[in-house]
Parts: structure tokens; sequence; C-alpha cells
């Protein structure tokens, strides 16, 4: 039995369209699926365009939270919720093709696999700004944590059971998928595809959600920047060292007649600027700790139909 996930956010537009393409693609391969719609408290009529569905599809299930907790809870509710043998995450308005499904399928069915993800090779009608961000991000991620995450890695993956489970058996607040999916390793088969537009509706990203998401993950999965803090701690005390050094010296040799305000400026500029980004630092690692430590439920269910 495969489980497809659908996190859904403000689609009904895109359900409409997303549902009849899903099942005729799936209908070649798999004779048991459910389908679990989740509703990430959408504002228009997504869960009345589900319901629509599940009247004349009997294996469509519909999660609705209470309010909007973003695509990584509703990720989250849709394991857990899941049934099957096989799962898979798909985006609602189209953009992880349903058409790449019986491949992934057969990879992780076959047992050679246990997960089959996908990848954009292309980032056509995205703002090149935000790809230029993007390529950045995942060079620079990458360099810094363990794992890999592989360049436009998609949230678009199926899993078996065994991976799923083992998902599920993080209990983190702070979920970074991208970042999970590789940490709990299992071998995975990227596929690449062609980016395609989404359907209907519009992006919910903008660029400083992005900004933010990125932080996150960064914050999320290592703890190097605040090794970045002591190490440049330590540089920067090194060479006031050498050049207190270099005053005294200055004072006691050739005598010190008063004067270097503007080095003087500089310096207690720059260096109030290195404090307080190693103190943001800090504080971004100290505020995950406490949004963990109140271990609150990463998102509320009100309806399950
Ligand atoms: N989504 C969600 N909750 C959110 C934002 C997005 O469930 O708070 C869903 C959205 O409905 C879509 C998927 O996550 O099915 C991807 O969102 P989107 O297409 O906006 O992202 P993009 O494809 O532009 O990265
Ligand atoms: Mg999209």
């Amino acid at each position: 039995m495969l489980s497809v996930i659908v996190p859904c956010f403000n689609e009904e537009e895109a359900v409409k369209l997303f549902y009849p393409e899903l099942r005729k693609h799936l209908r070649k391969f798999v004779s048991r699926y459910e389908i679990i719609f989740i509703d990430d408290g959408s504002k228009d009529k997504t869960v009345e365009e589900c319901l629509k569905l599940k009247k004349e599809d009997k294996n469509i299930k519909i999660i609705s939270f209470s309010r909007n907790f973003g695509k990584e809870a509703a990720i989250l509710a849709g394991l857990r919720e899941s049934i099957g043998d096989y799962v898979v995450i798909m985006d609602a308005d189209l953009q992880d093709p349903p058409a790449l499904l019986e491949e992934m399928y057969n990879y992780v069915e076959s047992g050679e696999y246990d997960c089959a993800g996908t990848y954009r090779v292309t980032r056509k009608g995205e703002p090149p700004i935000r790809s230029f961000f993007a390529r950045m991000f995942y060079k620079l991620i990458n360099k810094m944590i363990d794992v890999e995450i592989v360049d436009g890695a998609r949230d678009y993956r199926l899993m078996s059971r065994n991976m799923v489970n083992a998902i599920l058996s993080l209990p983190e607040y702070n979920r970074f998928s991208k970042g999970i999916f590789s940490w709990v390793g299992f071998k995975t088969k990227y596929i690449e595809y062609e980016n395609v537009e989404r359907v209907a509706g519009e992006t919910k990203w903008s660029f400083w959600k992005l900004f933010a998401y990125a932080i996150d993950g960064i914050v999320d999965f290592t703890i190097a920047p605040l090794r970045i803090a002591t190490v440049s701690g330590l540089i920067v005390s090194l060479f006031g060292f050498i050049y207190m050094l270099y005053i005294v010296i200055k004072a006691l040799t050739i005598g010190d007649p008063v004067a270097g305000y503007p080095s003087m400026i500089a310096i207690i500029c720059l260096l109030g600027g290195i404090q307080l980004i190693v103190i943001g630092i800090v504080g971004e690692y100290l505020g995950k700790t406490y949004m963990e430590s109140k271990a609150r439920p990463k998102y509320i269910i009100k309806e399950i139909k």
C-alpha cells in the first residue's frame, strides 16, 4: 500500500487539478493507496474541495489543523497518520510531477533503495536572485553540516516504512525536513527533473521567509557558527594583544602624544559589531533551545475526515 501525503495551504484551485492527475498515474502501478490531504489552516475552500474529492474516492483522508503551522508540521502529521508500506510526500501545486511516481516506486519496491528523492536541475520561472541565493545556501550548508543536502532537492520523495519510522523517531520541535531526510541515512536514489511551474495559486514563500528557512536549516543541523564565534574571538584577541604590545612599547620608547582618535573609533565600531554578531549567533541557538525545552506539540489537529 502506498500513502500519498499532500500538505495544502490555500490550494483550492490546485487540489482540483492535482487529484485527477495523481489518480491517473497511481492507477498504473498500485492497487491500494491512501491520499492524505493536510489542510494547514487554509483560509479558502481547500477543505471543501478535498471533501468533494472524498465523495468520489474513499481512499482520501483529510486532516485539518487548527491554524497554519507550516509545511514541516504538515509533513510530520502526514507521516504519523500514514499507514502505507511506502510513503510519498507531494506538493499540491503539481510542481512535483506525478509522472515520476512509478519510477520512484519501482526503485524502492525492488528493495534496492529505501528512498527515491527528486531534485530540480533547472530553476526556470524563478527570480534569478532567488536562484542565486538558493545555490549559495546549498554550497554553504553542505560545507557546514555532516550530511549532504543535494542542491535543488525537493521534499518530493518516496520512502519505505523503515525510513518513515526512523524519521518519526526524531523528537525535535525545530524540523528541517531536508536535513532530517539525509540525517536518518538509508540508501537514496535521486531522480532529476526540470522545474515545473505551479498550476494555480501562488507560492507561499517570500524572499525573507526563505532566508529565515535557510538560517533555521543551518542552526538546526550544526553548531559550527558557534565555533566561528569562538575562533573569530580568538583571532581578534590575538591582534588586540599584539597591538597592545606595540602601543606600550611605542609609549615607552617614543612617548605618547595623544592622537589616534580615528583609529580608536574604527576599532570600537569593529569590535562592537563583532560582539553583536556573536551575541546574535549565540541567541539563535538559545532561542532554539528555548523552543525545544517548551516541548509544545508541533501542530494541533482540528478534525480528521
Ligand atoms: N504549504 C503548507 N503550509 C505552508 C506553506 C505551504 O502546507 O505554510 C504547502 C503548499 O500548499 C504546497 C507545498 O507546501 O502544497 C509547497 O508550497 P509552495 O508551492 O508555496 O512552495 P514552493 O513550491 O514555491 O517552494
Ligand atoms: Mg510549489
